[in-house]
């Protein structure tokens, strides 16, 4: 698993995610530093749901020209105007219901960052549409909580690698990621958005093999 990151690393360097206000902030995990860089990144896991970060960005851009990306203005607001702020994002009516309830859920839970990291994340998972991803994102991007973010390419590169099957569940390979790693918020950080790097460059849908810095250690189980 190391290895995998170090080859990863080497070849695309610090990737500093998240994006905050558009910027990526390369080797400076201080992000976030403050309440509303950690909403924004809240918001922006909600809002890239089932869509590019690209139009989860334009949505959020929406939002802040509006004035609203804030918790207690997004519960106040009305559906049908935040609905159409976000409308880049796809999704538009549904996810505005969940800015609304995620925004409900953070002003009543203030001090979610206390507890224990299962602890938060089972709080996370209770709100209605936030999943095992938008949870991880969550933990990991917006309280640099270790909690490893698997998602469609993680999943695809690992199988196609040959460290877990094409049908492995997203607690399987999170939990074998979390057995095999030090849990570390930094290097969770990184691995994540090393591999959607990689993905995006090399391990496409129909993978592009030549040249690619993992080919010697994949099993290309395509
Ligand atoms: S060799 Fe091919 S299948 Fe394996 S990781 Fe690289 S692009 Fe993906």
């Amino acid at each position: 698993m190391y290895n995998l990151y170090e080859i990863l690393f080497k070849e695309y360097g610090p990737q500093g995610w998240w994006p905050v206000n558009g910027k990526y902030s390369k080797n400076d995990f201080s992000i976030p530093r403050n309440k509303k860089e950690k909403f924004e990144i809240i918001v922006g896991a909600v809002l890239t749901q089932n869509t590019s970060w690209k139009n989860a960005e334009k949505a959020i851009a929406n939002l802040r020209k509006a004035n609203i990306l804030d918790p207690v203005k997004i519960v106040k607001a009305d559906k049908k105007v935040l609905a159409q702020a976000i409308r880049p994002s796809g999704y538009f009516n549904q996810k505005a219901g969940r800015l609304k309830l995620i925004s409900d859920f953070l002003l009543k839970n203030k001090d979610i960052s206390r507890l224990p990291v299962e602890d938060m994340r089972n709080k996370l998972l209770g709100i209605k549409g936030v999943g095992p991803e938008t949870a991880d994102s969550i933990l990991l991007y917006a309280y640099n909580k270790p909690s490893f973010v698997v998602d469609l390419y993680t999943k695809r590169i690992f199988s196609r690698i040959g460290i877990c099957k094409n049908t492995a569940k997203y607690g399987e390979l999170q939990g074998l990621l979390h057995k095999k790693l030090k849990k570390d918020a930094v290097l969770f950080n990184e691995y994540h958005a090393l591999i959607v790097e990689h993905a995006k460059r090399f391990c496409k849908k129909v993978p592009e093999c030549s040249g690619c810095p993992l080919g010697k250690l994949c099993k290309k189980r395509i």
